[in-house]
């Protein structure tokens, strides 16, 4: 799939903002403070509607203005979809509006229509870095792949966050209500364990093989799904109640689950060199994009933001070698990178983007 023509409206540092991007790589230039990375949050929200970096969406509207669009046409194997999304400031809060092919659409219609893999500096702590990391990477591809899974996540959320402030609450619990909740939260969670154990196993299926295919067949890597609780969530959860009572907080729940990464069967976070954390951050990345290939036949859109510039030519061309069958990539870099092939190159000024 691909981006054909994308317009922003008061987004972020963007007035107005009305590019059309080319098949294959297209790669934004420019120095710090410009708009590259707001350009490239704009064109994932296309396929998320959440933005990847924002604490609070208000931040997304452009200083003092009300209301903020981002628009896409895209070319997906079905054929084309127009996309567009605002976000407005309203008395009541911040009010978002999805549209596809002109008709106003929930947001669990509008995700997924076109889908993206992004990869950000923060990405690079994906292996040394904590669970949550981990756990985004699965939510944010499987939101994209299925309307059900980001249903089933926003059940589930909505009722652990309910549960844990019973818990923490000034008052002892009432452990009628945590029962009760209990109750709600087996079967979102059940079905998002389930969801991730074969996302996660075909992920990692490909990212042995990528780092096999880099490191060498000598160095064993290991990648595993570590669900919470591995076993029945309804047994789980009525196993902790005492427990969850007394410590006041949640322990059992997918809310806590990670990817387990072994090297050799050490824990690659702890044991394993800066060199081989991040070959296996770039093979996890690798992966993500190549299974949401094949399960949906349709390339997705790759987002790389400023990350090229932090790894090294040989990491940095292997990575875009591995991905070589997107049909369209964005690429943010201050400075034009060295050995990327053919790509079109785009520099940003102020919010200003102009075909170089
Ligand atoms: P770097 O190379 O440092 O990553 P960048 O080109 O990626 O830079 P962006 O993060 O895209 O930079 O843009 C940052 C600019 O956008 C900053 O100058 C910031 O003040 C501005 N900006 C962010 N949000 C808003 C907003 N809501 N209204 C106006 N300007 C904003
Ligand atoms: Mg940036």
């Amino acid at each position: 799939m691909r981006l054909e023509r994308v317009r922003l409206a008061d987004f972020r540092n963007y007035v107005t903002l009305d590019v059309a991007p080319e098949p294959g790589l297209n790669v934004f230039v420019g120095p710090n403070a410009q708009g590259k990375s707001n350009l490239l949050e704009a064109l994932a929200m296309l396929a998320t509607g959440k933005s990847f970096r924002a604490h609070r969406e208000s931040e997304l509207i452009r200083a003092d203005c009300e209301r903020a669009e981002i628009a896409g046409d895209a070319r997906i194997s079905a054929g084309a979809i127009r996309l567009r999304c605002s976000i407005a400031r309203t008395p009541a809060g911040m009010r978002k509006a999805f549209e596809v092919n002109g008709g106003a659409v929930g947001f669990a219609r509008f995700l997924g229509r076109t889908r993206v893999v992004t990869f950000v500096p923060a990405d690079l702590q994906l292996v040394s870095g904590g669970p949550a990391l981990r756990r985004t990477l699965l939510n944010g591809a499987l939101a994209q792949l299925s309307p059900t899974y980001y249903r089933d996540l926003a059940l589930y959320q909505k009722i652990v966050q309910q549960k844990s402030a019973l818990l923490h609450g000034a008052i002892a619990p009432d452990r009628d209500l945590l029962l009760a909740y209990n109750d709600e939260l087996v079967r979102p969670a059940a079905a998002l364990i389930a969801a991730r154990r074969a996302f996660v196993d075909e992920i990692a299926a490909a990212t042995v093989e990528i780092y096999a295919r880099w490191r060498g067949a000598d160095e064993r890597l290991g990648v595993t799904y570590a669900p919470n609780p591995d076993g029945d969530v309804g047994e789980a959860l009525a196993a902790a109640v005492e427990s969850e009572l007394r410590r006041r907080t949640t322990l059992v729940g997918p809310h806590r689950d990670d990817i387990r990464l072994l090297v050799d069967g050490k824990a690659l976070s702890a044991f394993g060199s800066q060199g081989q954390q991040r070959t296996a951050v770039l093979a996890l990345k690798v992966a993500e994009y190549e299974v949401m290939r094949t399960r949906t036949g349709d390339a997705p859109i790759l987002l790389l933001d400023d990350v090229l510039s932090e790894l090294d030519a040989e990491r940095a061309s292997g990575f875009l070698g591995a991905v070589g069958g997107y049909e369209q990539a964005f690429l943010t870099a201050t400075d034009l990178p060295q050995a990327i092939g053919p790509a079109a190159v785009w520099a940003i000024r102020a919010a200003a983007v102009t075909r170089c």
